[in-house]
C-alpha cells in the first residue's frame, strides 16, 4: 500500500497562535501523541481537516483518515496545540501531534491503521523518535485519566501494533549497544524500548571522531556522547554523514 502525504490543510499560513506556535529554541520534536478526532459519526475526512486547520485553539500535525489518507496540517518543526497538559516527554513542544478521524464507537479499518504506521514509521526516521515515545493521548494526558483517546482502540491492540512499528525501520546491527546508552535509557523511565538494546542491535561499535565526540550508530539513528558527559540523539541527515565517515575510517 503507497500512503500520499496532502498538504492543502495546512496551518501555519494562519496568524501565529492560532492552535500553532514555534517550539522553543533548539527543541525539536522527539516523541508523537495518537489520538482520535471523537467527533460527529459520519463527518467527512475533509471537514476534519478543514477543522484542524481553521480553529483558533486547537491543532495538529497531522490527520489520518479511514480509507488511508494522511493530511499534514502542520509541519512537525512547529508547536501544535493538541496534548494539553502532558507528561514533561509528550508536551506539545516536545512531540507530534496526530489526529485519527474516528467517532467513539466507530470500528477501525486495516487502511487507517496501516497509514498511521507508514507516517509514523517516516516520522520515526526523519526525527529521531525512538518506539517508546509513540504513546497515546490518554497515557501521556496529565492528571491521569483526563483523556479516554485513541477511543475504541485498546492499550493491548495499541501497543501490538506500535511493536510492530520497528523491524521494518531498525533492522539489526552487528554491534552490543553502549553501556552508556543502557544507562541513559534506566533512567529515561522507559522511553526507549527494550528491544533497542538487544545484544548485536547497534550499527557501529562505540566510536571517537576527529570532532572530540564518541558517537554510536544505529540504522537511522545515533547517539552523540560529549566530553561533557551528555548525550544527544542524532537526526537523519547527521546520521548519514557519520555513518559515511565512519565507513571510511573503521
Ligand atoms: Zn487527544
Amino acid at each position: 500500500m503507497t500512503f500520499v502525504i496532502d498538504l492543502r490543510w495546512r496551518k501555519h499560513h494562519r496568524p501565529v497562535g492560532t492552535g500553532w506556535d514555534y517550539r522553543p529554541k533548539g527543541i525539536k520534536p522527539s516523541s508523537a501523541v495518537i489520538h482520535t478526532t471523537n467527533g460527529n459519526r459520519g463527518s467527512s475526512f475533509e471537514a476534519e481537516a478543514d477543522y484542524l486547520e481553521a480553529s483558533s485553539g486547537v491543532g495538529a500535525h497531522y490527520l489520518v483518515g479511514q480509507r488511508g489518507q494522511i493530511a499534514e496540517i502542520l509541519p512537525p518543526i512547529y508547536r501544535a496545540w493538541h496534548a494539553g497538559a502532558a507528561k514533561d516527554d509528550w508536551i506539545n513542544s516536545r512531540s507530534i501531534g496526530i489526529e485519527c478521524h474516528h467517532a467513539v464507537g466507530e470500528a477501525w479499518t486495516h487502511e487507517q491503521r496501516a497509514a498511521l504506521a507508514w507516517l509514523c514509521q517516516r516520522l520515526m526516521a526523519d526525527w529521531s523518535i525512538v518506539l517508546g515515545a509513540i504513546e497515546t493521548h490518554r497515557f501521556v494526558a496529565l492528571p491521569a485519566g483526563r483523556k479516554p483517546d485513541p477511543s475504541d482502540w485498546t492499550d493491548r491492540s495499541f501497543y501490538d501494533w506500535r511493536a510492530a512499528l520497528i523491524a521494518p525501520v531498525q533492522p539489526a546491527g552487528t554491534y552490543p549497544v553502549a553501556l552508556e546508552l543502557k544507562v541513559a535509557w534506566q533512567s529515561s523511565g522507559g522511553l526507549w524500548h527494550p528491544s533497542q538494546f538487544a545484544p548485536g542491535y547497534a550499527l557501529t561499535p562505540f566510536f571517537r571522531h576527529p570532532d572530540g565526540h564518541q558517537y554510536q550508530l544505529f540504522e537511522r539513528s545515533g547517539a552523540r556522547f560529549t566530553p561533557q558527559g551528555t548525550i544527544e540523539w542524532l537526526f537523519t541527515e547527521e546520521v548519514e554523514r557519520l555513518k559515511q565517515w565512519w565507513r571510511t575510517h573503521p
